[in-house]
């Protein structure tokens, strides 16, 4: 649907959202069909994209099919992707296949059905601004040709900016480098050059350097080089009780931390959620093993904790990096044709909500205080309610981006706007306990005949 189609004009929605990426659109899903809620999602693209720059051939999900946008909630949604399957008669294939981690290409074709038939989802729809009206004591949701859509709770979906370290802000603005995103609408362009360098070694940086060595194959072509501050290439920590970091449980327990542990705990966390898979890590390591056959030149550099400090344009052409490595403490240059910053991105604050700023309670860094219902903190005479999804990892932790805990944070969201469970979630979801752990009464009387003197 696009904006030309009628919208309900004056009566308020329960919830509107803005964006549908995967954590919205879980929500729309999870809301269809509820009696008696009114909500209604919107998007600025024509259409459910994700992100397109980075769809490499054969890229797989790093969560297995079930993180999809309803099941870990509700399996016996209509919008499971094994009820997408089924509407695509792939149910037998998809079993035979034994491949629980879909690639990202099926995954994207999965939320474009679902956004496509959803009937509260719209495209093709940028919200301009949020305000409030104190009058009516609702939100008003600003679109494009003066129009306003009334709301007593909305819903920030908008995603995460790229983030370009400081030491190419200048050569980013002029297109000199492009960030990961970016990828694959500058790859053509990559070919005329002699050396490439891959600054970022996470998951796109990883995905980036494999797909430029699987191109080269055994021809010569440019000199390529992976440049990342991480001290070594460590994998994504991908052990099952190491996973239940994204669970709700933990989730829950960060919460609850004060602000200056939270704070240290997340970058401390990097191998969590900023790694690289360890397949792609042995995918890269074997596309390097057959090139160097016979004693072959790899024509490939990897540089783990090496900080680019300064980048500037070279004399010649191309990037002058200047490099620290940070062991050492010894400085070097790298000349290099083309850049490609796989360094990640970030919430931040959209827009949109300039209008909404002063009722805001931000926090000492201006960030949004989200409560454990994903509400953002307003001041207190606005009685509507905002959230946000995947803005909050500095209040709930690294399982704010992961699909896994998608599900269950919309409905979180969505028995939070309901004021009643829509949607029942389980009481403990891991079995780690994080935290201190609470003493049952078996467990204190034990505790306390163990710790009774004998007479
Ligand atoms: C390449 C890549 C692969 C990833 N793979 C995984 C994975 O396998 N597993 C995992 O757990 N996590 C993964 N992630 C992390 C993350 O969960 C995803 O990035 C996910 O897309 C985040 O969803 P989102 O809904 O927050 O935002 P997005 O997918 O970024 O969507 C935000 C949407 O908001 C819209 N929007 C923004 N502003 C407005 C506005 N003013 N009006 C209307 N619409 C607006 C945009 O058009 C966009 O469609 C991956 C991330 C990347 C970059």
């Amino acid at each position: 649907m696009d904006l030309t189609s009628p919208l309900p004009p004056r009566t308020p929605h329960d919830l509107i959202g803005v964006g549908l990426g995967p954590f919205n659109l879980s929500l729309a899903a999870l809301a269809d069909a509820v009696p008696g809620l009114r909500t209604l999602f919107l998007d600025a693209k024509p259409e459910f994209r994700w992100h397109p720059g980075l769809m490499v051939d054969g890229a797989r999900m790093q969560v297995p099919f079930l993180a999809d946008l309803v099941s870990l909630v509700d399996p016996t949604s209509p919008w499971s992707f094994l009820a997408y399957l089924r509407a695509h008669d792939r149910l037998f294939p998809f079993y035979f296949a034994e491949q629980s981690h879909l690639t990202r290409r099926e995954y994207e074709h999965y939320c474009r059905w679902a956004a496509e038939r959803l009937p509260n989802c719209r495209f093709a729809s940028p919200v301009r601004a949020v305000s409030w009206d104190a009058r009516t004591r609702l939100f008003q949701v600003s679109l494009p040709g003066g129009r306003t859509v009334p709301a007593r709770n909305v819903v920030l979906g908008v995603g995460t900016a790229p983030v370009v370290p400081a030491a190419f802000t200048a050569l980013h603005t002029a297109g000199s480098v492009h960030h990961a995103e970016e990828y694959l609408g500058v790859r053509h362009s990559l070919s005329g050059a002699s050396d490439v360098t891959v600054v970022g070694s996470g998951q796109s940086g990883a995905e980036i350097f494999l797909d430029l060595l699987r191109r080269r194959g055994d021809a010569p072509g440019p000199q390529l080089r992976w440049i990342t501050r991480s001290q070594a290439l460590a994998p994504m920590e991908y052990s099952k009780l190491g996973l239940e970091h994204f669970t709700p449980d933990y989730t829950r327990y960060f919460h609850g931390l004060p602000e200056g542990v939270r704070e240290r705990l997340v970058p401390a966390q990097w191998q969590l959620y900023k790694a690289a898979s360890a397949d792609t890590l042995a995918e890269i390591h074997a596309a390097l093993y057959d090139r160097t056959l016979g004693g072959a030149p790899a024509d490939a550099v990897i540089l783990p904790g090496t900080e680019i400090e300064a980048a500037r344009p070279g004399p010649c052409g191309g990037l002058e990096l200047h490099c620290r490595h940070l062991q050492t403490g010894s400085a070097h240059t790298v000349r290099t044709d083309a850049t490609i910053l796989a360094t990640g991105y970030s919430a931040r604050r959209p827009a949109l909500l300039d209008p909404l700023a002063d009722l805001v309670d931000w926090d000492q860094q201006g960030r949004y205080r989200v409560d454990l219902d994903h509400r953002v903190g307003l001041r207190p005479d606005v009685t509507a309610g905002l959230y946000v999804q995947n803005a909050e990892l500095h209040t709930h932790g690294v399982g704010t981006p992961d699909l896994g805990l998608g599900a269950h944070r919309a409905a979180t969201i969505l028995n939070a706007v309901a004021g009643r469970t829509i949607h029942r979630l389980p009481a403990r979801t891991a079995w780690t306990t994080f935290g201190v752990p609470r003493q049952s009464s078996a467990w204190s009387e034990a505790s306390a005949l163990a710790l009774t003197p004998e007479p």
